[in-house]
């Protein structure tokens, strides 16, 4: 779909998947006015297909548009391409379990303007690939590494947006946590308070079951992370959505008040946190406690994604019919 200062949004189609021109001088390949999500379609055992809380998606790239002056795309429009795009691609949604079809709808400024301003001429696209388990050999716990030199994002940022630059900016720190064996980072705000890990949210599990995960103006709102947290307070778990610091989780751990960690997204859903690695730094969990609830409440919102589970909340929006 096309989108211009004079004719609003027009031109929705459907084409086979290839190359896109672009004018050298689009804005979004200067300055990065670019926004995307990503979502996934699931087969259930009926051949049916299915979506998790589309309209959360389409609610929070309206929220992105906004902060890179975008416009803002009808959450109609958006469940309409997710329809359009399953209509013609239904058979790519793979019936092995725990594959899917990742969606990515993605929007950017493609006016030919080599000035600083939001641009007048914007394209949104929604393009697919067919997703794999995300592990092979069952769930791992994974290690993740903390950057103390880099932020993701900064206060009145673009942190709570899901644009390019918060991700380009986490590249470098990404890479040197893979060099130091781990597989995520997490970025702090200011040195202090827990933010998120580069693409995925962070929860913390105390002893009592309580689940403590970050509130902050410079990280993205997670669709699981939310889902995840409804799942837990229905099982009775208290839950607490604040500022967390680095300091109150080491002694947490140290005294044993914090018996683990989980991250969550939608691309690999909930994983078990190992150990938390730093320059000079680390926090390790010993006992079962926090991998076995993050495990369980995996198994409950991926048996709600692939329709083993009832779906209690409304959650599932069909999308081949
Ligand atoms: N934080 C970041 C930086 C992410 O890229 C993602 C993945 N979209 C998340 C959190 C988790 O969001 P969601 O659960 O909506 O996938």
């Amino acid at each position: 779909v096309c989108w211009s200062e004079r004719g609003g949004w027009h031109r929705p189609r459907v084409s086979p998947y290839g190359p896109i021109q672009l004018d050298p001088a689009a804005a979004v390949l200067h300055y990065a006015q670019e926004i995307f999500e990503g979502l996934k379609a699931y087969r259930h055992a009926d051949g049916s297909i299915w979506t998790f809380r589309p309209y959360e998606n389409a609610a929070r790239m309206q929220r992105s548009a906004h902060r890179l002056a975008l416009p803002e795309l009808p959450s109609e429009h958006f469940i309409a391409s997710l329809k359009q795009l399953i209509a013609v691609d239904g058979d790519w949604v793979p019936t092995a379990p725990e594959t899917s079809l990742y969606l990515r709808p993605f929007m950017f400024a493609k006016e030919a303007f080599l000035g600083v301003r939001p641009a007048k001429k914007v394209a949104y696209y929604l393009i697919a690939s067919p997703a794999g388990a995300y592990f092979s050999g069952g769930v791992q716990p994974v290690n993740i590494w903390l950057s103390s030199e880099y932020a993701r994002a900064s206060k009145g940022g673009t942190g709570a947006a899901k644009t390019g630059g918060n991700y380009a900016s986490s590249l470098l720190p990404q890479a040197e946590a893979y060099e130091h064996g781990c597989q995520q980072v997490l970025f702090l705000d200011e040195g202090t308070y827990l933010e998120e890990l580069g693409g995925m949210n962070i929860v913390l599990v105390r002893k009592d079951g309580t689940l403590i995960t970050p509130e902050s103006e410079s990280i993205l709102e997670g669709i699981t992370r939310d889902s995840v947290l409804r799942l837990a307070a229905d099982r009775g778990h208290l839950i607490e959505q604040r500022k967390v610091t680095l300091d109150e989780w080491r002694d947490g751990a140290a005294s044993g008040d914090i018996v683990g960690a989980f991250a969550c997204g939608t691309a690999a859903v909930i994983v078990p946190i190992g150990r938390l690695l730093g320059e000079d730094f680390e926090i390790v969990h010993n006992g079962p406690q926090a991998e076995e609830l993050a495990l369980s409440l995996r198994e409950e919102l991926t048996g709600i994604q692939y329709g083993r589970v009832e779906d209690r909340h409304g959650w599932l929006v069909r999308l081949d019919a």
